[in-house]
């Protein structure tokens, strides 16, 4: 590890080319560990086979080099990386955290309608653990970890605190997210054979050694997973830095399900796009030339939120 200690990363997936969107992202995620003196790493989240792009992450690592930022290890790839979901996975089956689920898509959704009619005040998305007390006689289809109501007792053989995961997000601040009510037992590994997001990401940033990670908003709600999963298998917790996500007019994340354009590797346009993605983080700082503008910006993204600990005052929202 580096000197600092600090180790951070950028984890695209690759189901198309860098966008703005992801350029936010992924230069949060460099000005922190720059500024912390710390590494950078890249981790290509191909995990999910049938969503990623053929050549979109030689495409993505290109761009991101085109805008100077490179790795500074070479990126793992998750499609390598089963064997280590495998072992994880196999911890907590011996642990009795895991159980196989038959339950269809259809089925889930059409509990969570009979829940709803009856607790209108508690809406959520939460699984309601009808295979918990066995599969009678249905297939397997998805493996879940089970959330039990008190998460802390669980995961650390103590008396009942505090049934919630709370943690203090760098930009976001204080978080709290009752687990078991607005989430419930989570697959491990999907219907389609799979291995879960929440997994993989829980697995690799701990092999790598990641100490802080930074990324888009739209993960918020996953980081009570992984601090969960982290803790159920004796993983170190790394601190958090949730940056706000760009989004079309209409509202919706930027992606490039939704049509977003590619970065332009050009010159000029590499200057326009750092420069709008600083200001979006609320930098201010120009970009006469690529070096001047990382010297610049990582600097007052030191002064502003590794000193002030705090997002900018004029960042978007
Ligand atoms: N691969 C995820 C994405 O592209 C990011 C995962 C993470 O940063 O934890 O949205």
């Amino acid at each position: 590890p580096p000197a600092s200690g600090y180790r951070g990363r950028f984890a695209p997936s690759p189901t198309g080319p860098l966008h703005q969107g992801s350029l936010i992202a992924a230069l949060a995620s460099y000005l922190d560990a720059r500024a912390h003196a710390g590494q950078w790493l890249v981790r290509i989240e191909d995990i999910d086979g049938p969503r990623s792009v053929p050549g979109a992450a030689e495409d993505i690592l290109e761009t991101l080099a085109a805008y100077g930022m490179c790795s500074d290890a070479p990126p793992i790839w998750q499609s390598n990386r089963s064997a280590a979901y495998q072992a994880a996975f196999d911890a907590l089956l011996a642990s009795g955290r895991v159980y196989p689920c038959a339950c269809t898509r259809r089925e889930i959704n059409d509990a969570l309608l009979r829940t709803d009619a009856g607790h209108a005040r508690h809406t959520t998305l939460a699984y309601s653990g009808t295979c918990r007390a066995g599969l009678h006689g249905r297939p397997a289809r998805a493996w879940r970890l089970r959330v039990p109501a008190d998460v802390d007792a669980a995961a650390a053989d103590q008396p009942p605190a505090d049934p919630r995961i709370r943690f203090r997000d760098r930009w976001q601040g204080d978080r709290v997210q009752d687990l078991a009510r607005e989430v419930g037992d989570f697959a491990l590994k999907r219907a389609d054979g799979l291995w879960a997001y929440q997994l993989a990401v829980v697995v690799d940033d701990a092999y790598s050694g990641i100490t802080d990670i930074v990324r888009g908003a739209d993960l918020l709600d996953s980081t009570p997973r992984q601090i969960y999963l982290q803790r159920c298998l004796g993983l170190p917790t790394p601190r958090y830095l949730h940056v706000p996500v760009l989004t079309r007019a209409d509202g919706e994340k930027l992606s490039k399900q939704h049509g977003a354009q590619a970065l332009s590797r050009a010159p000029e346009s590499r200057l326009r796009a750092l420069g709008e993605a600083a200001r979006f983080l609320g930098l201010a700082v120009e970009a006469p030339d690529q070096p001047r503008f990382f010297r610049d910006a990582i600097a007052a993204w030191r002064a502003q939120v590794v000193l002030r600990g705090m997002p900018p005052s004029n960042a978007a929202t």
